[in-house]
């Protein structure tokens, strides 16, 4: 029913998981098998993994440089290494290209192949070899078939290097280079690309630092719990927490709520506005109507933004009146914070996993949006940082267009204080901060939902697993 428990689904989890975990996940029994072919019998890329692909046609050559940023590898432009082009263009064919993707031209023979993959090895701008060569009329006489410099070079180099053939009929298999060891070969440019990638990010993941636990100080640990207990000890089947409660447990782990003043009839919500006012952005205050078990407000009318005279205050109310009813238990009412970039931040717990910490672009789009990383609690200082630059809108926080940027800080305190929270209450099943509203000043949070749910503790094993674990050879 929150945004979070919505972004929070199974495959979420487990991504998070396998990502923490240092899992090579994937999404078919081919790429599983193609995978499983590079890791197997070729050395790790460098974690930038830099690719070169190297093709004797052009087509294929851009295929394969296109699939290769559908995985999110990284082509470097290899002009900006003169030494390299200068002595590329000396050993390839007129017409040959040096740039990256290489196009040796169908009259490359093997020879001049082989010196090509040499010095495209020897370059430290390259993490990895990609070559892709198709049948064309020369290949036709065995002496000058490119595939012999494959046969004829070493199978295991400095870098990996795998193969595109095309023409083969099988998805995958291996040919044996002259030293005897084995490179894979794929018939297909996405499949070659996306066993790289997945080698890349294994070498990624080995050279991540294990990381500290994201600090958090001035957390409450014991008024938190105090409060679980008592909402636990008079509703034992759980439930969503009314919004007075909700801001003592988030503002005890340092969750920065807006204040919110709680009013029950017109009267009280026109007073409570009177002294919110003053804090509010251009002196603007918000009233929302609030009833148990309510989940999505502005879809149903029940948000009014901007505010500022007592008529104001008075008319919305009674129209909250009017729409809503006795079910109406009154109104909440918030001075209107600073513009600034809506994010969602969030927790979810997975039954098996344990507690999910989820950030994500947030406000009333944020399902339009769909822009949410997500990670297992407890979170270290990378897991933040990793959590805000993986979001398509990353660019927003750090200011776009002239934009101030956002205050980073106050980002990742939200976080780190969530993931304090999921980890010490495994009753938070669910906790909903949309919008935390980002600014250059600070962050703050004007919506916050949370569910609480009798749970056990954490399996002290599977918490095992999530730690990172160090680095060895894959
Ligand atoms: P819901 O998510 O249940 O629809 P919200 O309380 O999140 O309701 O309000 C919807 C939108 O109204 C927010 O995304 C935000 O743009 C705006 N809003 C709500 N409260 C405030 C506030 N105190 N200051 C500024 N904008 C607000
Ligand atoms: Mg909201």
């Amino acid at each position: 029913a929150s945004h979070t428990a919505a972004a929070a689904t199974p495959t979420v989890v487990r991504e998070a998981l396998f990502r923490q975990a240092g899992i090579t996940a994937t999404r078919s029994i081919l790429e599983l098998v193609d995978t499983a072919a590079l890791l197997h019998v070729q050395p790790l890329p460098a974690p930038r993994g830099a690719v070169a692909v190297v093709s004797n046609a052009g087509g294929i050559g851009i295929l394969a440089a296109d699939a290769c940023a559908d995985a999110g590898l990284l082509l470097p432009e290899l002009p900006e290494i003169p030494e390299l082009s200068g002595e590329l263009q000396k050993l390839l064919p007129r017409g040959a290209s040096v740039r990256n993707p290489v196009d040796t031209t169908a009259a490359v023979g093997p020879t001049e192949l082989a010196c090509c993959l040499e010095a495209l090895e020897r370059c430290p701008a390259v993490d990895a070899l990609l070559v892709c060569l198709v049948p064309t009329a020369l290949t036709t006489d065995p002496a000058h078939d490119p595939v012999r410099a494959l046969l004829e070079g070493p199978g295991r180099r400095r870098i990996p290097i795998v193969a595109v053939l095309p023409d083969q009929e099988v998805p995958v298999r291996y040919l044996n280079g002259a030293d005897g060891h084995p490179l894979p070969v794929y018939a297909d440019t996405a499949s070659a690309a996306r066993a790289l990638a997945h080698a890349r990010d294994r070498a990624r993941w080995l050279a991540e630092p294990a990381g500290e636990e994201a600090d958090a100080p001035g957390c409450d640990a014991r008024t938190a719990r105090s409060l679980v207990n008592g909402f636990l000890a008079t509703t034992p089947e759980g439930g969503w927490l009314d919004p007075v409660s909700t801001a003592d447990l988030l503002e005890s782990y340092g969750l920065p709520l807006t204040t919110s003043v709680w009013a029950r009839d017109e009267h009280a919500a026109v007073v409570a506005a009177e002294t919110l006012r003053p804090l509010g952005h251009d002196g603007r205050v918000v009233v929302k109507a609030y009833w148990p078990g309510q989940v999505h407000k502005s879809e149903a009318g029940a948000v009014r933004v901007g505010l500022r005279a007592d008529s104001e205050i008075r008319s919305s109310y009674r129209e909250f009146a009017a729409a809503f009813g006795t079910r109406m238990a009154g109104v909440v009412v918030q001075p209107m914070a600073a513009p600034g970039l809506e994010l969602l931040a969030g927790v979810a717990q997975d039954r098996v996993f344990g507690p999910l910490v989820v950030l994500g672009m947030g406000g009333t789009a944020t399902d339009v949006l769909d822009d949410r990383s997500a990670r297992l609690a407890p979170l270290t200082e990378p897991d933040l940082t990793g959590m805000i630059t993986e979001l398509r809108g990353a660019p927003l926080l750090s200011g776009h267009h002239g934009a101030p940027p956002v205050d980073l800080a106050a980002v990742r305190s939200v976080l780190a204080r969530l993931s304090r929270l999921a980890t010490d209450l495994p009753e938070l099943v669910e906790a909903d901060l949309n919008p935390v509203i980002a600014g250059p000043a600070g962050a703050v949070c004007v919506d916050a939902r949370v569910r609480l749910e009798p749970r056990p503790s954490f399996d002290p094993y599977l918490r095992r697993l999530r730690r990172p674990a160090v680095a060895e050879e894959a």
